[in-house]
């Protein structure tokens, strides 16, 4: 290796061309940065209509024209140098109210594009126009503008060859251009959005002013059904409220987690997670919900300065928020029965449909009142099925319930409340049942049950390897006084089944030993499938059933309700 060959140049400061195409590599990355850019500028600026063209996948143009309160003639060459911005009048980068604050955008563009600005500030002003080429204003003059600005680019990246040749396919960039406008006009339900992709309309919102419009406009009507509401609520001087769509209606990719922060379109980590986490158990792998979540916080507890192109932002008190959310989100998808309903479903306001799906008093004699539960909408029991399926008629189609899911649910949300609340006295049962235990385990039971009495199991040491179950939490349609016929379940099942959970507990100190236990212990003492249930025990069960926090989806993800939704019936017998 010798030493001459690298040869030390002096330091020198780089020419401003230079120094603006490397900056703007960090802003303007693909053709959708460009739109991001100059759409926020355009809502900065306060438009109510904004017009987005582009052609060629915005490699050959692209234009964003709006009706904001545009830029007088003699601070438009300030608009395209570096670090010329009007707002941040205060100079404080810890009270950001608007989505740009840079002044950025329009230097790093002009840096790797010809862009030409034309603008005016007030009905009848005259406008002025500046056309850039490698950042220098090739073209100036005084136009008539109606009031509002139009920022065209063309010619993009054609002076960074290595980024032109890095960008994908013409398609992928054009579905960016799309998702990044969609983001923003979700963002901004206040304003008009128009999107043409060579000619044709891509996207066109109302401007309604409602995130559940805005939605809609985006993702179609088809979603309407599935859309649940997240009722505004706050935490730590953030105020959150959501849309969601429950597990009816998924997409494939995480694309469409949409969270909004002082309306700005962003992802934060946290929060994004602890949503997803919410809605693992109701969806089949590797499919995704469609949410928004809008967070409404004052500018000091948001830091929108960390990322170059402003595409995340570091929100206080996230984890809290996410944890808030977390729960109302387990809280409605919990609650909600999976439908099994037409794969397109025609809106029918129809009213003769109307009338033939309200369930009607008049004619039909009703020999038992309707359950009436906080869960669902009143349901008339109708029988039991084989496969151990209770079978109801609610007024939006029939209703299945799994009758050994439906009493495992009982029984773990029973013993959670029992862990959490310690509300009730243990029962004592009129005979203790015997557990013999392996010579080996014994040890580890005696430990293991200690932690069980704080469920509400009793248990002493009898003779040197059985113990004495004397006592037992309140297990509905097992043990106790509830609405639920004692042994409608398997308690033969118990002793057994704590032998057997005993021997798989290594460490009961591990985190989720609890949950695993009671899961396991539901699911074996919980009334079988085969088992013919009289009716008042259907009756009590779902009920029950109706009266827990979670009574639509098993801890496994499966269901333990299933809606067949009236359409669907209508429609597969050709009614
Ligand atoms: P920033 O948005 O960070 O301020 P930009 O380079 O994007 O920086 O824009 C510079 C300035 O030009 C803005 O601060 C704003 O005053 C003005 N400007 C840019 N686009 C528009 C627009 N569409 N309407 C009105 N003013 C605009
Ligand atoms: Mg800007």
């Amino acid at each position: 290796m010798s030493a001459s060959r690298h040869q030390r140049r002096p330091i020198r400061i780089l020419p401003p061309q230079v120094a603006a195409r490397i900056a703007a590599g960090e802003v303007i990355e693909r053709p959708a940065s460009v739109v991001k850019e100059l759409v926020e500028n355009a809502l900065d600026a306060g438009a109510t209509r904004i017009r987005i063209d582009v052609r060629g996948a915005g490699l050959h143009e692209i234009r964003v024209s709006d009706d904001g309160c545009g830029i007088p003639p003699d601070e438009l060459p300030l608009a395209v140098q570096r670090h010329a911005t009007s707002k941040l009048p205060e100079d404080d980068l810890n009270r950001i109210e608007t989505l740009g604050f840079r002044g950025e955008a329009l230097p790093s563009i002009a840096a790797v594009a010809e862009l030409t600005i034309a603008s005016a500030a007030s009905e009848g002003a005259l406008g002025r126009r500046l056309v850039l080429r490698d950042g220098r204003v090739v073209g100036d003059e005084a136009v008539a503008h109606p009031p509002g600005t139009t920022v065209t680019v063309s010619r993009l990246f054609e002076n960074v060859p290595a980024r032109l040749a890095s960008l994908r396919n013409e398609r992928a960039e054009a579905v960016d251009i799309v998702r990044t406008v969609q983001r923003l006009a979700l963002a901004a339900p206040h304003v008009r959005f128009s999107l043409y992709v060579d000619g044709r309309a891509a996207l066109q919102t109302t401007g309604s002013g409602s995130f559940r419009t805005a939605l809609l406009e985006i993702y179609g009507a088809a979603i309407v059904e599935a859309l649940r509401e997240i009722e505004r609520f706050e935490v730590r001087d953030a105020e959150i409220v959501g849309l969601i769509t429950i597990p009816d209606l998924t997409r494939a990719d995480r694309n469409h987690l949409h969270v909004i922060v002082n309306g700005r379109w962003t992802q934060p980590r946290t929060l994004l997670a602890r949503l997803e986490e919410a809605y693992r158990p109701y969806l089949p792998r590797g499919r995704h919900p469609i949410a928004v979540v809008v967070v409404r916080t004052p500018p000091q507890l948001v830091d929108v300065n960390v990322h170059p192109a402003k595409l995340e932002v570091r929100l206080r008190h996230e984890r809290d928020i996410a944890r808030a959310l977390a729960e109302r989100v387990q809280t409605v998808l919990a609650r909600t029965p999976k439908t099994l309903s037409l794969q397109l479903r025609p809106r029918s306001e129809d009213p003769l449909l109307r009338a033939v799906s309200e369930p009607s008093a008049m004619y039909e004699p009703e020999p038992d009142a309707p359950i009436v539960t906080p869960a669902f909408p009143p349901l008339r029991l109708i029988g039991h099925g084989n496969d151990g399926l209770i079978v109801l008629e609610g007024p939006d189609g029939l209703y299945l319930v799994d009758q050994h899911r439906a009493h495992e649910r009982i029984l773990a949300e029973r013993l959670l409340a029992q862990y959490r609340d310690r509300r009730d006295a243990p029962v004592l049962l009129p005979e203790p049942v015997i557990i013999d235990v392996r010579p080996a385990h014994v040890d580890r039971f005696q430990r293991w049950f200690s932690q069980l009495a704080s469920l509400g199991f009793r248990c002493e040491p009898f003779g040197p390897r059985s113990f004495l179950l004397r006592a037992v939490p309140e297990l509905p349609g097992l043990v106790g006084g509830t609405s639920l016929p004692d042994h409608l379940g398997e308690f033969g099942e118990l002793a057994p089944a704590l032998l057997d959970l005993a021997g798989e507990v290594d460490d009961a100190n591990d985190a989720d030993w609890l949950e695993r236990f009671v899961i396991q212990l539901a699911c074996r003492t919980a009334v079988r499938r085969r088992t013919v249930l009289a009716r008042h025990a259907q009756r009590a069960l779902v009920q029950a059933l109706g009266e827990t926090a979670a009574p639509a989806v098993c801890p496994h993800g499966s269901p333990i309700v299933l809606r067949l939704e009236r359409q669907l019936l209508a429609r597969q017998f050709r009614w």
